[in-house]
C-alpha cells in the first residue's frame, strides 16, 4: 500500500516505532559492525579450525585463521573502489598444511623468524640446538613452528575497530628453545584501512625471540604474474648483508650506492638482476634492512605502490628491522585462491629483529626474561593514489 494512501494513525504508529527503534537499530549496528563471523576452515589432525572474518565500514575485509594465526585473505580498494584480495593465501586450511608449502604464507612466525646460524645460540652460559631445516640453518622457528600449530582464538573489538586475539603457549624445550613462552597475537581492523597486529610474550626461563607475520603482497591482485613492477619505499639507510647461506656476517652496512638502496621509490624488478653479490645469494631480494626510526609507531617504515591499481600499501612498526623478501623461492607449483604463485609474484615485509640476534651481540637483543614482557606492533596501512 503507498503511503498516502494508508490511515492517519497507522502513519502515526510507524513514525513512533520507528522512534522507538532507532536507539535499538543503532545498538544493533555497533554490535554488527564489530561483530566477528567466525566459520570452519577445515580440519588438522582432526581438529576442526576456524576462519574470523573482520569488516570495516568502508568495505574492507581481512581473514584470520587460528591455524598458525594465519592471514588469509586481504581485500582492499582500488583506485576504482574495486575490492582484490591483495595476499596471497588458500580457501581451506589444507591449501597450508600440504607438504608442498613452504613458504610460510601469512602465518606467525616464531619462536625465532629468519635463520639461526646452524640451529646454534648461546645463552647464559647454556648452548642450545634448534633443529635445522634449511640448508645449515635453522629457519622459522625450526621443523614445526608458530606457523604449523592451532592456536586458541576469541574475538575482541576496541575502539580501534573488530580484532581477534589469538593465543598460544610454547612448552618449554620445544624446537629446542628454553623456557615456556606465552604468545599472545592480536589483529585488528581500523576504520581507515589499517591492518594492525599487536604481538605479546612472557616467559618463565631466559630465552629468545623473533615474532613477525609472513604476508606475501601483491597489490594488483593474489595471483598476479609478477611483483616486480610495485614501487617499494624503504626508510632505512643501512642493512645486515648476508653470506652465501642468508645468515648475516655482522656487518651492518650503508644502502647508499647499492642496488638496496630504496630510501627513494624503486621498481622492484629495476635493479633485482644486478651483478651484486648479495643479490646473487639470496636469489634477490631476501635482506634485512635496518629502520631509521626503531621504536616508532608513527614513522613510516616502508611503503608499497602498484601503478597498475593504484593501491598503497606503507608499514609502520615499532620492530628494528623489515625482512625484505620477493618470493624468489615461489615457483609456481602451489595453486592458491589467486591462481600459481610464482617465482617473485608477491613482496614480503617481515617486520622483526635481526636474523640471528643470539649470535651476534651488536645486533638489538632478542633476549626475553622472565618478569618482562615483549611488546611490538605493526601497521599494514591501505589507500589508493
Ligand atoms: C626468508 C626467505 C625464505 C622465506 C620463506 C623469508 O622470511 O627470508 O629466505 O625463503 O621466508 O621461507
Amino acid at each position: 500500500m503507498e503511503e498516502r494512501h494508508r490511515p492517519m494513525n497507522s502513519l502515526l504508529k510507524t513514525a513512533c516505532n520507528s522512534v522507538l527503534l532507532m536507539p535499538l537499530a543503532g545498538l544493533l549496528y555497533a554490535q554488527a559492525a564489530h561483530s566477528v563471523p567466525k566459520q570452519p576452515f577445515g580440519k588438522v589432525d582432526g581438529e576442526t579450525v576456524y576462519l574470523y572474518t573482520l569488516k570495516n565500514a568502508s568495505g574492507m575485509e581481512v581473514t584470520i585463521t587460528n591455524y598458525g594465526g594465519t592471514l588469509t585473505s586481504v581485500k582492499a580498494p582500488d583506485r576504482q573502489k574495486k575490492f582484490d584480495d591483495v595476499v596471497l593465501g588458500f580457501d581451506n586450511v589444507d591449501g597450508y598444511t600440504q607438504k608442498l608449502n613452504t613458504a610460510y604464507f601469512g602465518a606467525i612466525i616464531g619462536r625465532y623468524g629468519n635463520r639461526i646460524a646452524n640451529g646454534t645460540f648461546t645463552l647464559d652460559g647454556h648452548t642450545y640446538h634448534i633443529p635445522i631445516n634449511d640448508g645449515p640453518n635453522a629457519l622459522h622457528g625450526g621443523t614445526k613452528g608458530f606457523n604449523a600449530h592451532i592456536w586458541e582464538a576469541k574475538e575482541v573489538s576496541s575502539e580501534y575497530g573488530p580484532g581477534v586475539e589469538l593465543h598460544y603457549v610454547s612448552p618449554d624445550g620445544q624446537e629446542g628453545f628454553p623456557g615456556t613462552l606465552n604468545v599472545t597475537v592480536r589483529y585488528s581492523l581500523g576504520a581507515k584501512n589499517e591492518l594492525r597486529i599487536d604481538y605479546t610474550a612472557t616467559t618463565d626461563k631466559d630465552t629468545v625471540l623473533n615474532l613477525t607475520n609472513h604476508s606475501y603482497f601483491n597489490l594488483s591482485g593474489a595471483g598476479s604474474a609478477t611483483a616486480l613492477n610495485h614501487l617499494v619505499t624503504l626508510v632505512a639507510d643501512k642493512f645486515t648483508p648476508i653470506n652465501s647461506t642468508l645468515i648475516p656476517t655482522g656487518a651492518i652496512q650503508n644502502v647508499a650506492g647499492t642496488p638496496l638502496d630504496f630510501r627513494k621509490a624503486t621498481r622492484v624488478g629495476e635493479r633485482i638482476n644486478d651483478k651484486y653479490q648479495q643479490l646473487i645469494y639470496a636469489k634477490g631480494y631476501d635482506h634485512n634492512f635496518v629502520l631509521n626510526s626503531p621504536g616508532n609507531l608513527n614513522a613510516m617504515a616502508a611503503k608499497v605502490e602498484d601503478p597498475a591499481s593504484g593501491r598503497v600499501m606503507e608499514v609502520f612498526t615499532t620492530q628494528p628491522g623489515i625482512q625484505f623478501y620477493t618470493g624468489n623461492f615461489l615457483d609456481g607449483k602451489i595453486h592458491g585462491i589467486g591462481g600459481a604463485y610464482r617465482y617473485r609474484s608477491a613482496l614480503c615485509f617481515e617486520t622483526q629483529h635481526f636474523p640471528d640476534s643470539p649470535n651476534h651481540p651488536n645486533f638489538p637483543s632478542t633476549v626475553l626474561r622472565p618478569g618482562q614482557t615483549f611488546h611490538s606492533t605493526t601497521i599494514y596501512r591501505f589507500s589508493t593514489e
